[in-house]
């Protein structure tokens, strides 16, 4: 009997015909290009606010990460208080970091209304070598004051509390983290959205942005919309729409797949907590049991270049089955991918430019970063105080030569996993 195909929509992404299409004004106050995450909590700051917003997507609702990512809430600040210290000063560095407890305080408040399943299981942060679990111990006793987060430490020798491998060499539990239906999130928020009084409208690309003397003329697939303004929240699919963005954001694949149901109680034999779990290596893996616990969802950089999905599924196979060797005959049945939006710096960007505003770059972690810096963009544009955020003005770095196709990215996903493998 050959195998049931593998399915290449996310697990949460329930396959069902498409609504009509949704009546389109032709006029605006805002338009806000791309229907995920950022662009949904911005739109509802803007309706709610009583200007007439438009929501366009290029493909169904939540095309892009905002229905294919893993569902993991952490902290999600990548660059630590010292190295944004070094770059910006003390005071810049800490309004920077707080802005990344504040979104993951805000998601926790905004799973209160929408019913995104938030389970609060926590984080277990695999130490990839004995170095790392130092480093991750002494961080964990130092942490910056004002900054701080509840972590435990585990070693080596307590790991099986954590997860039936021994793959790790100890690690740090973070409790508050939690986990969420990626789908029900995006779902919740385009409600927020409508009841604010926006238009969403689906399968709509934008093709061009031209400056007009009392806004914008956007021409779409089904006409132009005048805007008086308007948001890029395109983030890893901004594509060629704004060149200046794309200079600046770098898409790049990130790799998922679901195991066949093996069972809750063997799930809880691997996972006994139920947590979220995250490696310290370079090409970081990342997995969780599924919501109803019966699968593993496992994600992480499977190939040097852009690839099918379905070409990927053999190597997280083998990297799921090197952390849990019991698991190397599973069946996975379900394949994913989509774009993340790295920045050179990576830090996330909100801002105008050329009177476009923008809000993109979360560098794969942008479950609690875009509904929260969605939202306050949305304060921008309406010229509110709240709007302001550590993040604004700070520069948008690009590199000579790149225009938006990341070719540096084979050569340094190469050298990160040579260094992985060298255990450094
Ligand atoms: C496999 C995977 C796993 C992930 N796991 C996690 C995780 O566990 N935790 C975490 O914090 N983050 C995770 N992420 C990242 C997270 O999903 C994203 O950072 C977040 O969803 C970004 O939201 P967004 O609204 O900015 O962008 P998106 O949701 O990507 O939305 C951008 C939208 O813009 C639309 N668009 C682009 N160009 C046009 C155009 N010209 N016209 C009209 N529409 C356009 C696209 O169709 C798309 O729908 C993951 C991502 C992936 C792919």
């Amino acid at each position: 009997m050959t195998p049931d195909p593998i399915c290449t929509a996310p697990l949460w992404v329930q396959p069902a015909p498409m609504p009509p299409l949704s009546a389109m004004p032709a006029r605006v106050d805002v338009l806000v290009i791309g229907a995920g995450y950022t662009g949904l909590a911005a739109a509802r700051e803007t309706a709610a606010a009583g200007r007439s917003t438009l929501v366009l997507d290029a493909g169904g609702l939540g095309a892009g990460c905002s229905s294919r990512n893993g569902g993991q809430v952490a902290y999600s600040i990548k660059p630590s208080f010292e190295r944004l210290s070094a770059k910006f000063g003390a005071e810049v560095a800490f309004r920077i970091c707080r802005e990344g407890l504040d979104a993951v305080t805000s998601l926790r408040a905004l799973a209160q209304e929408i019913d995104c399943d938030w389970r609060a299981a926590g984080c277990f942060f695999g130490a990839h070598t004995a170095g790392h679990f130092s480093k991750m111990a002494r961080e964990a006793e130092n942490q910056p004051r004002g900054l701080e987060q509840r972590i435990s430490v585990v070693p080596k020798a307590e790991q099986y509390g954590e997860i039936a491998s021994d793959f790790y060499q100890g690690g740090c539990v973070y409790p508050d983290d939690a986990c969420l239906d990626p789908v029900r999130l995006l779902l919740g928020l385009e409600r927020r959205a409508r009841e604010g009084g926006a238009t969403v409208v689906d399968r709509c690309p934008v093709s061009a942005i031209q400056r007009m003397a009392d806004g914008f003329a956007v021409q779409t697939a089904r006409g132009v919309v005048h805007a008086r303004q308007v948001l890029l929240a395109t983030n890893g699919y901004s594509g060629p729409l704004s060149p200046w963005h794309r200079r600046r954001v770098i898409p790049i694949g990130s790799y998922q797949i679901a195991t066949e149901p093996i069972g809750v109680e063997r799930i809880r034999a691997l996972i006994p907590r139920g947590r979220n779990i995250v490696d310290s290596r370079r090409i970081v893996v990342y997995f969780r049991p599924s919501a109803d616990g019966e699968r593993i969802i496992f994600g992480g950089r499977a190939a040097l270049a852009e690839k099918d999905p379905l070409v990927c599924v053999l190597r997280l196979r083998r990297m799921l089955a090197r952390i849990f060797p019991q698991l190397k005959s599973v069946r996975v049945t379900h394949a994913w991918v989509g774009w993340v939006a790295y920045t050179f710096d990576t830090l996330p960007h909100l801002g105008q430019h050329d009177g476009l505003y923008y809000c993109m770059g979360y560098c794969g972690q942008g479950v609690p970063l875009a509904p929260y810096f969605g939202k306050r963009i949305g304060q921008q544009m309406l010229g509110l105080k709240e709007g302001q955020t550590a993040l604004d003005g700070l520069p948008f770095p690009s590199r000579p030569y790149y225009f938006g196709t990341p070719w540096f990215l084979a050569p340094s996903v190469l050298a990160y996993r040579t260094i992985d493998a060298l255990g450094l």
